[in-house]
């Protein structure tokens, strides 16, 4: 299987490595949508963000939050995107599962989606949807 980001990992593919242990590899995103835009990844290679284990993602998540804070300072930045893409539709081009961690400065850039706006009742709809599938129940709705 050709994935870039096992290359990486494997010594194969060069990267500029921020950190690396046992279980995850962190390095700069060769595209960075601002300076210092970093990627958190998993050792063992995962398509997406749904197929991860639980250990895994206890690993990343921990070493998402070391790494965003080490990104931030050193670029003194204003705040920071921690973003999955997950499915070509989502945005997702390596199917090696990674986290994005994105510095942002006051006024850099903005993201403008077009933003939706429930129709009467169909929020409720949605939601009830979602917890089927989580098979959670609640009677009372939250507006
Ligand atoms: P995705 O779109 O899958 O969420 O993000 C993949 C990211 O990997 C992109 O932002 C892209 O710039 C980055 N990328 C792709 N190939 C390479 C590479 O060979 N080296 C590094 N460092 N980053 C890469
Ligand atoms: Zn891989």
């Amino acid at each position: 299987m050709d994935c870039i980001f096992c290359d990486i990992i494997n010594g194969k593919s060069e990267a500029e490595i921020l950190y690396e242990d046992e279980n995850i590899i962190s390095f700069l995103d060769i595209r960075p949508l601002n300076y210092g835009h970093t990627l958190v990844v998993p050792k063992k290679h995962y398509d997406n963000f749904l197929s991860l284990t639980s250990t895994e993602l206890n690993y990343l998540i921990n070493g998402l939050q070391t790494i965003s804070r080490a990104v931030e300072k050193s670029v003194n930045a204003d705040g920071f995107n921690i973003v999955v893409n997950s499915g070509k539709a989502a945005g997702q081009t390596v199917f090696h599962f990674h986290f994005h961690i994105i510095p942002r400065f006051t006024n850099d850039f903005s993201f403008s989606p077009n933003f939706k706006k429930y129709s009467n009742g169909s929020m409720k709809e949605f939601a009830d949807k979602i917890r089927i599938e989580l098979n959670t129940r609640r009677d009372s709705t939250d507006g």
